[in-house]
């Protein structure tokens, strides 16, 4: 596995995998890898001849006090985890390289990105979008993988590679989970083991909602149950529980598929998302 961290090598290394027609995936991450990132990496080798990776975490997507500098880095055990996955490149640039002296263009999403996460992180979705429109035109890949863990950044990616028009296509991946539930995160290294067993309640509550709302409960009281069991069961606080239409994110306060319910929780300093389909 290559690892490259220029534009001029990355253009070469990508033109050499494409040669006789080969096809390219790219699954774009932060790094600290585990298995959600892998499951990703796997359905890139299903459906692309070559698997490209980008770890790169970009500082354009965190606020002011949010974990940027604290987020867990470890190239080299990643490194190691993806050429074990038969990886062909890891696109690793420094910020320097991503965004050069002077940078000064950036995507905006409007309505998509204001709701949910946006409104509790906001630009956070500006530099999401802002750092995957670069990593396709670097890579230029046929296809793009990206986890449901992340619904949201998920309908945004779509929604932006439709109205700019770039030429591929962006699958999605299911949530990958522990064995008790709790969806499969970097962030989840921030808990400790008492914050780590009390996150289960999250998943818990969230899959309790999803019954009541499937089976005809009251929408808006299913939601503030769920609140409730969040806190009750550990958490400081939930930034939203919301149900959702799964591609417009419209809030829906009855039922109708497609569906998704999404939640974004705190405990102690870590914000955890996760979210599930209804019905
Ligand atoms: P991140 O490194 O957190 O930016 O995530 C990189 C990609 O992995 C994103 O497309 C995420 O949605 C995806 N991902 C992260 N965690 C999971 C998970 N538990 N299951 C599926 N995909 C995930």
């Amino acid at each position: 596995m290559q690892i490259i961290r220029d534009i001029a090598t990355l253009h070469r290394a990508v033109a050499a995998l494409k040669r006789d027609g080969k096809s390219v995936a790219l699954v774009p991450t932060m790094g600290a890898l585990h298995e959600g990132h892998l499951s990703l990496v796997r359905m890139g080798k299903r459906v692309a001849d070559h698997v490209v990776v980008s770890i790169f975490v970009n500082p354009t997507q965190f606020g002011p006090n949010e974990d940027f500098a604290a987020y867990p880095r470890d190239e080299a055990r990643d490194a190691a985890l993806l050429a074990g996955e038969g990886v062909a490149l890891l696109w690793a640039p420094d910020v320097s390289v991503m965004y050069p002296a002077g940078h000064s263009t950036h995507i905006e999403v409007a309505e998509l990105g204001s709701d949910y996460c946006g409104a509790a992180r906001p630009g956070h979705f500006d530099g999401v979008a802002t750092v995957v429109a670069k990593l396709f035109n670097q890579v230029r890949p046929d296809v793009a993988i990206f986890g449901e863990k992340d619904w949201q950044q998920l309908a945004i990616i779509r929604r932006m590679a439709r109205d700019l028009d770039f030429h591929l296509d962006i699958l999605g991946a299911p949530v990958a989970r522990n064995g008790d539930g709790l969806a499969l995160s970097s962030r989840n290294a921030y808990l400790s083991e008492a914050q780590r067993a009390a996150a289960t309640a999250f998943p818990d509550a969230l899959k309790a909602a999803v019954t009541a709302i499937a089976g005809g409960a009251d929408v808006g009281e299913s939601l503030a149950a769920a609140e409730k069991a969040i806190v009750a069961g550990g958490f400081d606080s939930v930034d939203y529980v919301a149900l959702a239409d799964a591609d417009s994110l419209e809030r829906l306060g009855a039922f109708r598929a497609p569906a998704r319910l999404l939640a974004a929780a705190r405990i102690g300093k870590t914000r955890l998302i996760d979210n599930y389909p209804v019905g």
